[in-house]
């Protein structure tokens, strides 16, 4: 089994309390406050080994690190020891990873609205490929490595007109998607870098079908139409293709419900695929930032106000919710938690954890068994490592929480929290209105 299949990290262990990475939970909400990310080292170091060795004998692979799943200095310096590269989508992802002392050319700039500037940046940084998501966009970096003397190897982002079954929201290779070039536009754009813009590099194809995918059947056929695209571009303008990037979406376990492949499962899927078609193998890139981060996650938050509605529903709030992990009322995600005091105790009531933000739609746990909540008790909700922090917002003007490294019962803050003063840092009140 894959880390990616369970609900709950590697080295979480029920005793009096929960413990992750040998830490007390309970004593980690203590001492750091809550809310509280907690990121099991052993988990996300496992899930890298795990990828490259379910991969082994498929030597042209590279892996990289959709870092808009988390971007952190201290995870980036994981991932990099780890050996993979970064999928990044801003200026803000690359400095953060070129901050973080990474070789510059195992980064991937991908987007479909980077900015003049972004792109500057990116060139004079030293990031190793572009993903080219359109037509503005070839002729703007053109002109820029132009300008700046330079060469740049590029992908071409294509959409490979899949349907997956996902959320529409986090569905990306649907022929009608704001990402990429539509299969009838390659040809075009691969004259445009042919006769005119000789300071792009054609490398090879990228394609990213969506996110929380379950079904391995989505990737067969996203890779049977980038084949099918390197040999028709082969036939037709005499390019060799020498890459195929196949994006990220492997699926975690949220919750009883979902049942994700394992990355065996997944690497076969794709190995095998590549053989059928028995082509010059090229070199295969993945993307994976979900199923590499988000099992080794968990938030801690601190359990306030309860309210039982007359003949409904009994609502507990905890001290945080959609501003730190937006996704249940962004898509109606899921999510399953413990507490951490509690973790032996019956389950004995329904509740519903609600959120502190002022949105009706903050519900961060819609009907739940636990064990009786009171003031005080720590939630430990699971799998809030992908798309929690990194989608995190200061909504009512809530300090963003910290998160914390837990290995070999050690704990380190990886990022601060936010203060008072963080909040009110960016302000400015012109001097005419200045008391
Ligand atoms: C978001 C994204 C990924 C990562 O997706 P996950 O579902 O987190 O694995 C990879 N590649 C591209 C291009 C993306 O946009």
């Amino acid at each position: 089994m894959s880390i990616n299949q369970s609900i709950k990290p590697l080295t979480l262990e029920e005793k009096e309390h929960l413990f992750l990475g040998g830490c007390d939970l309970v004593d980690l909400a203590r001492k750091y406050g809550t809310p509280l990310y907690v990121i099991d080292e052993a988990s996300l170091r496992e899930i890298c080994k795990n990828y490259k060795s379910a991969f082994k004998n498929y030597k042209n692979i590279k892996m990289m690190y959709a870092s808009k799943a988390l971007c952190t200095s201290a995870l980036c310096r994981i991932l990099d020891e780890e050996g993979f590269g970064f999928d990044t989508v801003s200026a803000g992802e690359i400095y953060t990873v070129y901050k973080s002392n990474v070789d510059m050319s195992k980064v991937l700039f991908n987007g479909n609205n980077k900015s003049l500037k972004e792109i500057e940046l990116a060139i004079d940084l030293g990031v190793g490929r572009f993903s080219v998501d359109n037509f503005y966009e070839a002729n703007l970096l053109n002109k820029i490595a132009y300008e700046k003397n330079k060469t740049i190897d590029i992908l071409l982002r294509i959409t490979p007109g899949i349907e997956c079954h996902t959320h529409d929201y986090i569905q990306t290779g649907q022929t009608d998607s704001k990402f990429g070039f539509d299969l009838t536009q390659i040809d075009e754009i691969i004259g445009l870098i042919k006769n005119e813009y000789k300071n792009l590099n054609l490398k090879g194809l990228h394609a990213h079908i969506g996110s929380q995918i379950f079904e391995l059947k989505s990737y067969y056929d996203e890779i049977e139409i980038l084949i099918k695209e390197i040999k028709r571009i082969k036939e037709i303008h005499n390019i060799e293709l020498s890459e195929m990037n196949i994006g990220g979406g492997l699926g975690v376990k949220y919750t009883t419900n979902d049942n994700p492949p394992s990355i065996e499962e997944l690497a076969k899927s794709i190995t095998d695929s590549m053989q059928k078609y028995g082509i010059d193998v090229p070199t295969i890139y993945i993307e994976p930032g979900r199923s590499i981060i988000s099992t080794s996650g968990v938030t801690l938050y601190t359990v306030g106000s309860s309210k039982q509605v007359p003949n409904g529903r009994k609502y507990v709030a905890i001290d945080g919710g959609m501003a730190d992990n937006p996704r249940p009322s962004m898509y109606q995600a899921e999510y399953f938690a413990q507490v951490a005091n509690k973790p032996k105790h019956e389950n004995i009531e329904k509740v519903t954890i609600a959120g502190r933000f002022c949105e009706s739609g903050d519900i961060l746990i819609n009907e739940i068994e636990l064990p009786k909540l009171e003031t005080g008790d720590i939630l430990c909700v699971y799998n809030t490592g992908a798309y929690n922090y990194s989608m995190a917002s200061n909504y009512n003007k809530v300090e963003k929480p910290a998160m914390v490294l837990v290995n070999n019962s050690l704990s380190d803050i990886i990022v601060n929290r936010e203060t008072l003063d963080d909040l009110v840092s960016k302000d400015v009140i012109p001097d005419r209105l200045k008391k």
